[in-house]
């Protein structure tokens, strides 16, 4: 199998990375602080084309060096455009090769929702560090299995939400741990686009992490959890779907509500039938609230007592990427652990036993 012969193909590797000190104990060569890290981007789909590629040419800390791809077309324009070398091209069934190349440092997954578990583990597996995209997986059993594979290969397992690491956001999550307003009272957050997708395509598909809750909807809901900085207890939904023939069996949209210990209440929603963009924290000093919340530029706020967040020019994925390559080399925890997208997923998991059973609340 796959899976066993790259464990060993690591494993023969990681002892020919083994030197002999001068006091003769051996030591495990690590990269030099600063040499950029290695990055392999596995799947070549929109947001890798559009947002993580780009970024990666203003990191400091890391850079594009591997693409793992399953459409043959874009291996000479990628080769071209960010200077990729032969040996540094993979696709999904030879991946696990990457345990030879080391070249590469961290792989970030992002591909559709239903492979992240298992292109995580893989790339785990193959003794690369992994970043992968939002949502963690298909459920919390999932994420699971991606924790315990990567703290077994000793690599570091980080999620991309990116809005951890964007300044505004995490004003207003010191807000809230400072308590700068006053206790928080109620969040009220949506995150939605307006959709039109065609037929087959995955984010309208079941079993490959379709729908709005996927999607958009762990946006509000990771959002409930940083700007009050407290797990829920129990949660609500309803989820609905009026353009069918889009889709037959995700939802359309999701309304959900947390509550969390003491009883504050956070009213979420997400769609792909409309926009919505907002992240609002009353407290019993004051408000603050973000709009757009969740962009990639543009995220600006306003507090009760008229300070304004003005929108931060720096670029979300690279901020981000470098953040995460710095906890790398550093060895110290990042900003968004696997922890974190197993806590939002037994969340969503939650959100769908309580959709299917009529909105009941589900202790969590
Ligand atoms: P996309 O559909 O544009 O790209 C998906 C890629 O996966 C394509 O290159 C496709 O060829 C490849 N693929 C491999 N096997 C496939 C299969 N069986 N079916 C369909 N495609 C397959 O999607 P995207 O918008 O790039 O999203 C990819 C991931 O990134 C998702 O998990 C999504 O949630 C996440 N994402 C995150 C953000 C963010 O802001 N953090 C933004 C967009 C997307």
């Amino acid at each position: 199998m796959a899976h066993s012969i790259t464990r060993k193909d690591f494993l023969v590797k990681a002892g020919s990375a083994l030197a002999v000190s001068s006091f003769g104990f051996p030591s495990i060569i690590l990269p030099r602080k600063n040499e950029k890290l290695g990055v392999a981007l596995v799947g070549l789909g929109n947001y890798s084309t559009n947002l993580l590629a780009p970024g990666l040419l203003q990191t400091k800390h890391c850079e594009l060096r591997g693409i793992v791809t399953g459409s043959p077309e874009k291996i000479p324009v990628w080769q071209e455009r960010y200077g990729i070398k032969d040996s540094n091209v993979y696709n999904y069934g030879n991946m696990y090769q990457l345990a030879n190349n080391d070249d590469i440092d961290v792989v970030y997954i992002v591909l559709p929702n239903h492979m992240h578990a298992e292109y995580s583990i893989i790339g785990a597996e193959a003794g690369k560090h992994v970043w992968c995209e939002k949502p963690m997986a298909m459920n919390a059993e999932e994420c699971r299995e991606m924790i315990r594979v990567t703290k077994s290969n000793r690599v570091q397992l980080t999620i991309g939400y990116r809005m951890q690491h964007e300044p505004n956001t995490q004003t207003i999550i010191k807000y809230g741990q400072e308590q700068t307003y006053g206790e928080i009272t109620e969040i009220r957050s949506g995150g939605a686009f307006n959709g039109n997708f065609g037929e087959g395509v995955w984010r309208t598909v079941a079993n490959m992490g379709g729908g709005a809750m996927y999607d958009m909807g762990v946006y509000p809901l990771n959002a409930a959890r940083y700007s009050s900085g407290l797990e829920p207890v129990a949660v609500r939904a309803t989820q609905w779907t009026d353009r069918t023939d889009m889709f037959p069996d995700v939802d359309e949209h999701t309304d959900f509500d947390l509550e969390f210990p003491g009883g504050l209440i956070a009213l979420c929603k997400t769609s792909f039938g409309k926009s919505m963009n907002y992240l609002e924290v009353d407290c019993t000093d004051g408000w603050y609230r973000l709009e757009p919340f969740l962009s990639y530029d543009g995220v600006q706020g306003e507090t009760s007592s008229g300070t304004q967040l003005p929108e931060d020019p720096n670029h979300q994925q690279a901020r981000q990427m470098d953040n995460d390559a710095l906890a790398i080399k550093n060895n110290t925890p990042p900003i968004v652990p696997g922890e974190e997208g197993l806590a939002d997923m037994v969340v969503v998991d939650a959100i769908f036993e309580s959709a299917a059973n009529g909105g009941d609340w589900i202790q969590l």
